[in-house]
């Protein structure tokens, strides 16, 4: 099982192969599953930007491809002088699956936060159809 600073270190290394030519902000993003394994993304801009990836969510897909779906914590690193949460979208999408998922993240000089996903995102939407 990883200790945190060992999350924080796989973020780091998986934020330096971030591509992010245009907002030059790199993020690293570590997804831990229930049982202890690893799933690393970083941020992939493009120069439509509507189409850039954020890193947490190619964690969590990379996971997902994995064949896991439950998870302990997400661990975000960027290099920013404040700790950044995930944006709105990665909130929706982490949400179908962790609906109150702890995170951390963490500045470029070491500085954390921490929040669990459901005070971030209160009310994920959810579809309320009715089918057949
Ligand atoms: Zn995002």
């Amino acid at each position: 099982m990883a200790g945190i600073e060992e999350i924080v270190a796989r973020a780091r290394e998986t934020r330096e192969r971030a591509y992010a030519p245009y907002s030059g902000f790199k993020v690293g993003a570590v997804l831990e599953t229930e049982d202890g394994d690893l799933h690393c993304g970083c941020n992939v801009e493009n120069a439509s930007l509507g189409l850039t990836i954020c890193a947490e969510r190619g964690a969590l897909v990379g996971a997902l491809a994995a064949g896991r779906r439950k998870f302990r914590r997400l661990v975000l690193v960027t290099d920013g002088e404040e700790a950044v949460p995930p944006c709105g979208a990665c909130r929706e999408v982490l949400a179908e699956f962790s609906p109150d998922l702890p995170i951390v993240s963490v500045d470029g000089r070491g500085g954390l936060k921490e929040w669990t996903l459901d005070e971030l995102l209160p009310r994920p939407f959810h579809l309320n159809t009715t089918r057949g």
